[in-house]
């Protein structure tokens, strides 16, 4: 745990006790702050009384009183309307800010050259900031690895100097950090999403500019035109010198540079994918090719973002090469979890929809596809581009029917109705087929009309594929699920 010393001795308010707001409310309690939390949900008020946190409803507390309003990324700061919490606080002039905010005080007062890597995006986040921590703890360093991908920062070991962080930041948790300052700052990506949260998309993109804007590095992601704006709006007010290292300190401000990144141009002056190889300019830094867990040009994205980071805090292209090389991939996303003979089991559950099964249908030939579930508006029509690649499909859940209709002729189906079925079914096409292929759980459907959610979907079929006969596991089954 991080104890947040910044606010010893101080009253902070704190509004949601979902896991990273309780993490928040202990970090602030060791480091000695007097903490008053609350929730709209009763269980998790008694649950943090529980953990020995003083709660109250904040209608009745003193708000000029307070230091800070410490409010949860999953509560609405701006849109659709801000939580009366926030109305509260802002009446009395109390500044609104989360657990990322917090992390980077401490950073600031404890150990101020420690690296921070912080990653953000519409697509790719958690694959990039998994990446770029592989790639730091094979090559031997402290690395801590955190934020929107599961483990709440203030969880983490305290900053030091030599420790790495690594922290995947959403647009809300950005929106709660107004002194964001990382070493390196990633923008993979800009597409609409969550604009029920943001209320355009102006306002989404502003949001993840801050993250880049604050970083020392900026690493921005060119292949659309809200990002490649960025780039060039922060590329005219930073020096664009120098590639890489750390920045010279000029009155306090680090000097910055921006590095572009591409999944499609070549970029004189920064790395691009060509033919899955990732160059700077014509120097060859690392070649893709054959590894398994970053097929795909999205993945290329999220390499050449991943690569720039790494050389900015100092690590070796031969230590990039090794950690590319041997990366796990992620869970359920793109993930090959078994092998018989030629055929590869790949479990890309975490694919809710037409949009991010695409990419996983675009990566490989010959593929033998599970699909369904609890279908989503649009169905799978945008992927008929992609029906070529696919051998044939074994649909489950209540979409079946009409993910039928739109393969019709163009793609063999099959309706297996559950996953055992279209594993058992996918596997034994697969196995009879010349040159093998892909057996592929991409499901283009939420989960929850057969499964709790995707997770525990995907573990379904990687205990599946472990009990297929001749099978060799890349990745060992969840136990007891
Ligand atoms: P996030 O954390 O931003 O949700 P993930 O790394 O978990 O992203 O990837 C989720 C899905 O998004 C992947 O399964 C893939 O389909 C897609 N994806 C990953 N990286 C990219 C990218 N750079 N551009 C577009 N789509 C991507």
């Amino acid at each position: 745990m991080i104890p947040v010393s910044t606010f010893s001795g101080k009253k902070v308010a704190l509004f949601g006790l979902g896991g990273s707001g309780l993490a928040t409310a202990r970090a602030l309690v060791a480091g000695g702050a007097e903490v008053t939390a609350w929730d709209d949900n009763p269980d998790s008020v008694a649950k943090a009384a529980a953990a020995g946190i003083v709660t109250a409803d904040l209608h009745g507390i003193d708000w000029p009183a307070q230091a800070a309003f410490m409010l949860s990324p999953g509560v609405p700061l701006t849109h659709p309307k801000p939580h009366w919490t926030v109305d509260l606080a802002r009446a009395s002039s109390v500044e609104i800010i989360g657990d990322v905010e917090l992390f980077v005080r401490e950073r600031r007062a404890h150990a101020p050259d420690c690296p921070f890597i912080a990653i953000t995006g519409t697509n790719g986040k958690s694959t990039t900031t998994a990446l770029i921590a592989h790639i730091l703890r094979r090559s031997g360093r402290d690395t801590q690895l955190g934020g929107n991908i599961g483990t709440a920062v203030l969880t983490l070991d305290p900053p030091q100097d030599g420790r790495f962080y690594v922290v995947e930041c959403s647009s809300y948790q950005i929106d709660l950090a107004p002194t964001i300052n990382p070493t390196a700052g990633i923008l993979l990506n800009l597409t609409p999403d969550h604009l029920d949260r943001h209320g355009t998309m102006q306002h989404y993109a502003d949001v993840k500019e801050r993250l880049v804007a604050g970083s020392q590095v900026a690493i921005v992601g060119v292949d659309d035109s809200h990002s490649t704006l960025i780039a060039d709006r922060l590329a005219g007010v930073r020096n664009d010198r120098s590639a890489f290292g750390a920045g010279e300190t000029e009155g306090g401000n680090a000097s910055r540079r921006v590095i572009r990144v591409s999944q499609a141009k070549p970029l004189s002056n920064g790395l691009y994918n060509r033919d899955h190889r990732i160059f700077y300019g014509e120097t060859l830094i690392a070649d893709l090719n054959g590894i398994d867990t970053l097929k795909g040009s999205h993945n290329a994205q999220n390499a050449a973002a991943a690569v720039a980071a790494c050389l900015s805090v100092g690590v070796s292209e031969e230590e990039i090469r090794t950690g590319l090389a041997s990366f796990p991939g992620l869970k359920h996303r793109m993930q090959p979890v078994g092998r018989i003979g030629q055929v590869t089991f790949v479990n890309d559950s975490k694919a809710t929809n037409a949009d991010a099964a695409a990419p996983a249908l675009s990566s490989y030939e010959q593929i033998f596809w599970i699909a369904g579930g609890l279908p989503k508006a649009g169905g799978i029509a945008s992927l008929a581009p992609l029906f070529p690649r696919i051998k044939k499909a074994y649909l489950i859940g209540e979409a079946a029917p009409e993910f039928a209709a739109t393969l019709g002729e163009a793609v063999p189906y099959e309706i297996s109705g559950t996953l055992d079925r279209a594993v058992a079914q996918a596997a034994a096409d697969a196995s009879s087929v010349e040159g093998g292929g892909v057996v592929m759980l991409s499901p283009a459907c939420a989960s929850f009309d057969q499964f709790r959610n995707f997770e525990v979907r995907g573990d379904s079929f990687v205990s599946l594929v472990a009990d297929l006969e001749g099978v060799t596991m890349l990745v060992e089954p969840e136990k007891g699920k």
